[in-house]
């Protein structure tokens, strides 16, 4: 078994997660976290709310996940979030023809290939469709757009889409938002919710699904400004597999500290330097293995055109590399498009120090004059003169002046535009923000976390299955068993559970089949600790409670063994303390 099946094999067994809907045969990509599982997602997200809105101190919200069409006409994904699909001639089967074409050859990134390429490379290594192993040789490489389509009410006139990032709920607000941070940049926006993309092929269980939960953070800054606070990781290393290593022959991974990669320009923007920092510490603290961890840089053919500097964090499984972050510098390209949409104001009014005296070029052209000459394009040269004067205030030094409007040359007396150059007191401007995004896939870092912390042993001349999660992270913090359901230790350890839940802990009591067979369940979902009640957790018990009698003091309560997963070792604890003692020990 791969690793990867062997991870989805214990995820159906043990209920991290399995297929959706399977009583009605299914349907590919969509998949139900089991109690285990959600348990471990919100764990998950609970620590990412905790370093990158609370630590960082940004505001999270949470938005719809259908929104209209406009937004997507503005986003750009109405046209342009495709895929390349080729469809089998003979069975019908459809597959994405750069997966096609990465899985049969040593190609890596056929997705930054044009159609026709990804076309040609198709037939030329004679690539068969895996379902009917007939040759593909033949058939086109088409667009196919990954957003689910529905409609608004009855009728489909107002057609909408789940939304295929969770970011676009974020930047379609961003005029509400920002008034709520005061107009104050920098500040950031983050998001956890589900995001859904019709895949053409889902693969991999939680690697490649339909739908997805993304945890995203856009934070947007005065580019002129804001600077991160790079101090506070710089002494951080980053394994860096940046883009020139990967075009050249016998280039790798580096090693470089935040700060040496922003010196040595390795990361450009010191912003996505400051993020892959904060997340290299987040990984490592959420149980994913670093010697099975990079940041990818993105190859020039491969960047969103928006974007100037963008970097993935992938983890390895079963020998591929997968990207499970995304951290991207998107510059104002979200914010113009929405602006341009909408005609709304996505800017911030940024408010100097001092006021400003400022000369500012004006015209007022006489339209009278502008009206029987121009025809219909006088608005336009009255607009075209207005830019002119504040871009360029010498062209009005002469007689004339000319604009053009759509090629075409308009030359008007500068008598005639009533231009002037006056004084003016300006308290601000207004500044469209840039935008910084690491953008975290759920599932896939749920996926990673499981395959690096599955590890077997043996344990009494068997094999035995663990998952070294980090408690934090662990689905179950403590199991409580009774050895033996009978004199009265499963009403002690029934006490036991309840008081830790009452403390806060994450507990499962279980009574059923051999005290081995109990541990095993528990090392196959990760929980750290175990605790048993035993004969001699009675007999302290009582002990305990009759000297405390005969001294006066208030009867204590006896000790129970606390098995610790990965050690199998057993010490015996007091049962007064110990919800705290167990939450230090969780928290080393
Ligand atoms: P890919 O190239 O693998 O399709 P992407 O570059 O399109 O991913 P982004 O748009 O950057 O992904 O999305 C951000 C994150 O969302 C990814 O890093 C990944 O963790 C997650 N993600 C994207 N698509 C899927 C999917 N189909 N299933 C599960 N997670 C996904």
């Amino acid at each position: 078994m791969s690793e990867g099946e062997r991870l989805t094999e214990l995820a159906k067994r043990r209920g991290f997660y399995f297929p959706s809907s399977s009583a009605y045969g299914g349907a590919a990509g969509f998949w139900t976290y089991g109690p285990q599982g959600a348990a471990l997602k919100s764990n998950i997200e609970d620590a990412w709310r905790d370093r990158y809105v609370v630590k960082e101190g940004h505001q999270e919200i949470s938005a719809p996940d259908v929104m209209p069409e406009p937004v997507f006409e503005a986003s750009g994904h109405l046209d342009g979030f495709d895929d390349m699909i080729v469809e089998c001639g003979e069975c019908g089967a459809t597959h994405r023809a750069d997966h096609l074409v990465e899985d049969n050859t040593d190609i890596e990134e056929a997705e930054s290939l044009p159609n026709e390429a990804v076309m040609d490379l198709i037939a030329e290594h004679g690539i068969e469709c895996p379902s009917c192993h007939t040759s593909l040789a033949d058939q086109p490489v088409d667009n196919f757009n990954l957003m689910f389509e529905t409609n608004i009410g009855p009728g489909s006139s107002s057609p909408g889409y789940l939304r295929p990032e969770t970011a676009q709920g974020i930047f379609v607000e961003f005029p509400q938002l920002s008034e709520y941070a005061r107009n104050q940049l920098p500040f950031g926006v983050a998001q956890i919710g589900k995001a859904y993309r019709n895949e053409i092929s889902p693969r991999k269980s939680l690697v490649r699904v339909r739908e997805f939960t993304q945890a995203e953070l856009e934070h947007f800054i005065d580019p002129e400004e804001d600077e991160p606070p790079l101090d506070e990781v710089e002494d951080v290393t980053l394994p860096l597999y940046s883009a020139a290593a990967q075009e050249s022959e016998d280039g790798g991974e580096r090693e470089l500290t935040v700060r040496a990669a922003v010196d040595e320009g390795v990361v450009e923007s010191e912003w996505v330097a400051y993020y892959l920092g904060v997340s290299k510490e987040w990984y490592e603290r959420i149980g994913v293995d670093m010697d099975r961890f990079r940041y990818r840089q993105h190859l020039a053919g491969e960047r969103a055109h928006y974007a100037s500097d963008c970097w993935d964090a992938e983890s390895e499984v079963d020998g591929d590399w997968i990207e499970i972050t995304g951290f991207a510098y998107r510059g104002d390209y979200d914010l113009s498009k929405h602006a341009e949409h909408s005609g709304e104001d996505y800017t911030v009014f940024k408010q100097y120090d001092d006021p400003i005296t400022v000369e500012r070029a004006t015209v007022d052209p006489d339209m009278s004059y502008l009206g029987p000459e121009f025809g219909s394009d006088a608005g336009a040269v009255a607009d075209a003169l207005e830019a002119l004067a504040e871009r360029d205030p010498d062209a009005f030094d002469g007689d004339e002046v000319t604009v053009e409007i759509d090629g075409e040359s308009h030359t008007v007396p500068v008598e005639e535009t009533n231009f002037s150059v006056d004084e003016v007191t300006e308290n601000g401007e207004h500044i469209r923000p840039h935008v910084i995004e690491p953008s975290f896939g759920v599932g896939r870092i749920i996926y990673t976390v499981l395959a690096h912390a599955y590890e077997t042993d043996e344990v009494d001349g068997e094999e035995r299955t663990y998952l070294d999660l980090p408690p934090e992270q662990a689905p179950t913090t403590v199991g409580v068993f009774p050895l033996m359901d009978k004199d009265g230790m499963a009403d002690l350890a029934t006490d036991i559970a309840e008081d830790l839940r009452a403390a806060g802990l994450s507990v499962t009591y279980d009574d059923s089949g051999a005290i081995g067979r109990r541990y095993r369940r528990q090392d196959e979902v990760g929980t750290p600790y175990c605790v048993t009640v035993d004969y001699e957790s009675l007999e302290d018990s009582e002990a305990q409670r009759a000297s405390d009698s005969a001294s006066g003091d208030e009867p204590r309560a006896g000790t129970v063994t606390v098995r610790e997963r990965d050690t199998t070792e057993q010490k015996r604890l007091s049962i007064d303390g110990l919800a705290d003692r167990l939450e230090q020990l969780a928290t080393g």
